[in-house]
């Protein structure tokens, strides 16, 4: 059963452009047979599907049965440091796809990639902030 949404950053720098091709082609070169992520949230607020959710995605080891993944354009400053990039627009529709996906699955919580793995990704703490997110 699906009971958690997992956020994650494409960890590239907020002043470079990481389209969903570029994804896609990333992950494929890492063994995936497709984007391992079921969301992308581009830096303008665009929502792009990746792996549909009738397929189990690839994004956090250990959690893949019982997850979805979504994932928003950045998490780099220019410099390239671990930052929350986030433009105002990828904040709304995040927010706005939450919502769609808890009325979905209202099982769910929501959680940041580095709540289940030592990594700073997605550069803010996403459990707290949408942890009363509700449909
Ligand atoms: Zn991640």
């Amino acid at each position: 059963m699906i009971n958690l949404i997992v956020l994650h950053c494409s960890a590239t720098r907020s002043v470079s452009e990481y389209t969903p091709e570029q994804l896609e082609r990333d992950h494929r070169a890492r063994g995936f047979s497709r984007a391992g992520y079921n969301y992308y949230v581009r830096r303008s607020g665009r929502v792009v599907a990746m792996r549909p959710l009738e397929m189990i995605p690839a994004h956090a080891t250990g959690y893949n049965r019982n997850s979805i993944g979504v994932c928003y354009e950045g998490g780099l400053s220019g410099d390239g440091v671990p930052a929350d990039t986030r433009t105002p627009e990828q904040r709304e529709a995040i927010l706005r796809l939450l919502q769609e996906l808890l009325r979905r699955f209202p099982a769910c919580r929501v959680c940041g990639h580095r709540d289940l793995a030592v990594r700073a990704c997605p550069c803010f703490d996403a459990g707290k902030e949408y942890a009363n997110c509700k449909p």
